[in-house]
């Protein structure tokens, strides 16, 4: 039984709405919302659930085991799934109506031989490589690649339903990178039509695209951050956008501690005068990283304060002065509220980006849906 002292909130309405408000950034797409790792903390049935009440036609995944589990909740919406490492359930992906996005033209023969497998075709989005040099098919193979796609259409082993890529800095408005591409996918898009490909959905735009680069929008969205309400820039603010998940915890003891005393493991902070500390129930073991220690800025007794000394794997203490604040009272991590820490401002004084800070949140940590 997981223990009821800290929870991850998860406010679904909230996801809903920003699906509605990204629709409204991007008229004359659908939205492919992205539920992979969990969707990113939140949960991904829930949260899935969710992004197609507030207008999502597709969902989207990296792995098929991610969309098996929404086929396995009662979810029929359209879902592809682009990461398909050796071994990867494609005949099992072909049965459950789940498209596949293919990066490599080895894997599009094994999605065929998958299909014959599985007595259907296979829906395919092709993945080309514009310039991330993570997966999809490089130019060099491209054309190659769409040939090849276009005589498995022919022979009906597969349906190119789909050509897609992702951007390397979308998030760095401005970034040369963003319009060759832009170029390189429009390139694609052109050889594949040249091959008789007909894709239904054409789809580049993460986030980041989709707060700034209508040029992206093609056919399909495909935010994740941004569905979640935390913004997929750094210092850019998008008004409506509303996070979804608040992590508090209740603090499980206060005590008085002179000054000169040094704080949790390695006495990393030190008391500088008679004062009181909160013990927080949740530490690395939950998913506050350790790097947190000294600097992760925490709402408990009205004010936003700082982690004092080592994040711990269950707990971590906080300086609160005489600051009225007793046991059971909630210190808030990170949420909505105008007077408690972004996920933003975790990601910036941990020098990292809100992905990490929110999918991070483990297991031990209850969601609990509003
Ligand atoms: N598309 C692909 C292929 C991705 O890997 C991701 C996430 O990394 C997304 C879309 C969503 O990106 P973001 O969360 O920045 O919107």
């Amino acid at each position: 039984m997981p223990p009821t002292f800290a929870e991850a909130r998860v406010d679904l309405g909230a996801i809903a709405e920003n699906i509605a408000l990204l629709a409204e950034k991007a008229p004359g797409a659908g939205v492919m919302a992205v539920v992979k790792a969990d969707g990113y903390g939140h949960g991904a049935v829930p949260a899935a659930r969710a992004m197609l009440a507030g207008g999502a036609t597709w969902l989207g995944t990296a792995f098929i085991e991610e969309a098996l589990e929404l086929r396995a909740a009662g979810i029929t919406a359209p879902a592809v799934s682009w990461i398909l490492p050796p071994g990867a359930p494609l005949a099992a992906a072909i049965g459950a109506d789940i498209d596949l996005g293919v990066s490599d033209p080895e894997v599009l023969r094994q999605v065929a031989a998958a299909a014959r497998e599985a007595g259907r075709p296979a829906s395919v989005h092709l993945k080309a490589d514009t310039g991330l040099n993570r997966g999809g098919v490089t130019r060099a193979d491209w054309p190659e690649t769409v040939a090849a796609a276009a005589a498995a259409e022919a022979g009906g082993e597969i349906r190119v339903t789909g050509v897609f890529s992702h951007f390397a800095c979308a998030d760095e408005p401005g970034h040369p990178s963003i319009p060759a591409q832009l170029a390189r996918y429009a390139e694609a898009l052109e050889i594949a039509e040249k091959a008789g490909l007909r894709p239904q959905v054409r789809h580049l735009a993460n986030s980041a695209a989709t707060l700034t680069l209508p040029e992206s929008h093609y056919d399909l969205v495909r935010p994740g951050l941004a569905s979640y309400g935390l913004s997929p820039i750094p210092g850019l603010r998008v008004p409506g956008l509303r996070p979804a998940m608040t992590l508090r915890s209740r603090i499980a003891l206060v005590k008085r501690v002179p000054a000169g005393e040094g704080v949790s493991y390695g006495h990393r902070y030190r008391t500088e005068t008679d004062t009181r500390l909160a013990l927080i129930p949740l530490g690395y073991g939950d998913g506050v990283p350790r790097a947190a220690t000294n600097r992760g800025p925490v709402l408990a007794a009205g004010r936003i304060r700082t982690v004092s000394g080592t994040v711990c794997m269950d707990q971590f203490m906080v300086d609160v002065g005489e600051d009225p604040v007793e046991a059971g009272e909630y210190a808030v991590l990170f949420g909505a509220g105008a007077d408690e820490p972004g996920a933003e401002d975790w990601a910036a004084v941990l020098d990292t980006i809100p992905y990490e800070i929110v999918t991070r949140i483990g297991a031990r940590v209850p969601r609990v849906y509003t």
